[in-house]
């Protein structure tokens, strides 16, 4: 074991290197704090809301100069998908970097990340590769419609898709979108959306998080209740099988997301996130270990925490705006989080999770927060 390596184990006083310090940085920030860490986050905004709680390296992702004050800390990870894989191998010819670069460049592309479902035999909408229109018809010949267009890279938050119903539709999706490399999905009529959220360490330990349930509005996360309710035994452990053979195929260390469709009981996976996500906010309260505290415990090879939910809970994104924190702190057993972000039409600027003794008591709570939601 190398002094880095060691000086990593004893985790006292460990230092943590963050690519990226929006939101799930800060969080980070405030998980790793607690355990007496010392953060460094590099994010080309001076106004990045995790620079509260740690050293903040302004500048670019591609700057070899910052990305060497980075790697000064005895562990990186990284909170934003988008980063460049470059940088991320960059770092790791300098030290420890979890998750890898492997998996974050599976993670960036829609269609590396589909192969690899349908090469560990995990279901999928059915997919193919669109790079003209002519590919684009006959893809849409073969899948039918409704099909679902998307970049292939840099979609969030339903930005870079559109939902095919027509060839016109097909015809305007392309014009928009077609400058990139797309994939074209069959369009799933799913019962409701899901997403389990797993942790595997230095050592290979695993934990996973109870399935839970997501409600998006245009294409961005609104709510998600945790558990989800409804889950059987078979369908948990369907999913967690599923990440379980990512976080192995992908050698992966740290928290891992994966998105799902329930289509009558059987699992289909959109999408994975190789990092902390916004479906596993609710464990700051909701779960017995947080999914940022379990993120760091992971990468500095320390034992993972319990991922046991507490109580029924739900956790609503705000976005856009600031609430009247009086009125959500009124609502029973609420907790507010705000990012310290200037709102913006459709930006996330914070998230209230809200628990209960059951689940009936949990849906007059998350009525009442939204009612106050909508009033502010
Ligand atoms: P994504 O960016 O892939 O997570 O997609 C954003 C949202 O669009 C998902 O959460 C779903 O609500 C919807 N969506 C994405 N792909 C499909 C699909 N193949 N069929 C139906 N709905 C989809």
């Amino acid at each position: 074991m190398n002094d880095r390596e060691a000086s990593a184990s004893t985790a006292v006083g460990a230092r943590i290197g963050v690519l990226g310090a929006g939101q799930l940085g800060r969080m980070l920030g405030l998980a790793g704090r607690a355990l007496g860490f010392e953060l460094t986050f590099l994010d080309p905004n001076p106004e990045s809301p995790a620079a509260a709680l740690g050293e903040l390296i302004v500048a670019d992702y591609a700057d070899s100069a910052a990305l060497r004050r980075l790697a000064a800390a005895d562990v990186v990870t990284f909170e934003f998908e988008n980063v460049p894989v470059a940088a991320v191998r960059e770092l790791e010819g300098r030290g420890k970097v979890f998750p890898s670069s492997r998996a974050l460049e599976v993670a960036q592309d829609r269609l590396h990340e589909k192969t690899c479902f349908r090469k560990l035999g995990i279901g999928t909408p059915p997919f193919e590769a669109v790079s003209s229109w002519p590919e684009l018809a006959s893809a849409l010949a073969r899948l039918g419609l409704p099909a679902v267009l998307k970049t292939r890279r840099f979609g969030y938050d339903g930005k870079g898709q559109a939902v095919l119903r027509s060839e016109s539709d097909a015809r305007a999706a392309f014009e928009r979108l077609g400058d990139a490399p797309l994939i074209l999905e069959g369009f799933v009529k799913f019962e409701r959306e899901l997403s389990v959220v797993a942790v595997r360490s230095r050592s290979g330990e695993v934990a996973c998080y109870p399935l839970v349930q997501n409600h998006h509005v245009s294409g961005i996360l609104h709510k998600t209740l945790a558990p989800a309710p409804r889950v059987t035994e078979a369908l948990q452990r369907a999913a967690n099988q599923h990440i379980e053979e990512l976080l192995a195929e992908l050698d992966y260390v740290g928290v891992l997301a994966l998105e799902l469709f329930d289509v009558d009981g059987a699992l289909l996976a959109n999408e994975i996130a190789p990092r902390v996500h916004n479906t596993g906010h609710w464990t700051i309260e909701g779960a017995r270990t947080s999914q940022f505290e379990n993120h760091l415990r992971a990468i500095l090879g320390l034992p993972l925490g319990s991922t046991e939910a507490i109580s029924p809970c739900a956790m609503v994104n705000l976005i856009g705006a600031e609430p009247d924190a009086r009125a959500v702190l009124a609502v029973p057993d609420a907790h507010l989080h705000w990012y310290g972000k200037q709102p913006r039409p459709g930006r996330k600027v914070g998230h209230v999770t809200v628990r209960a003794p059951d689940a009936a008591t949990l849906e007059q709570r998350v009525l009442e927060l939204e009612r106050v939601l909508s009033a502010s």
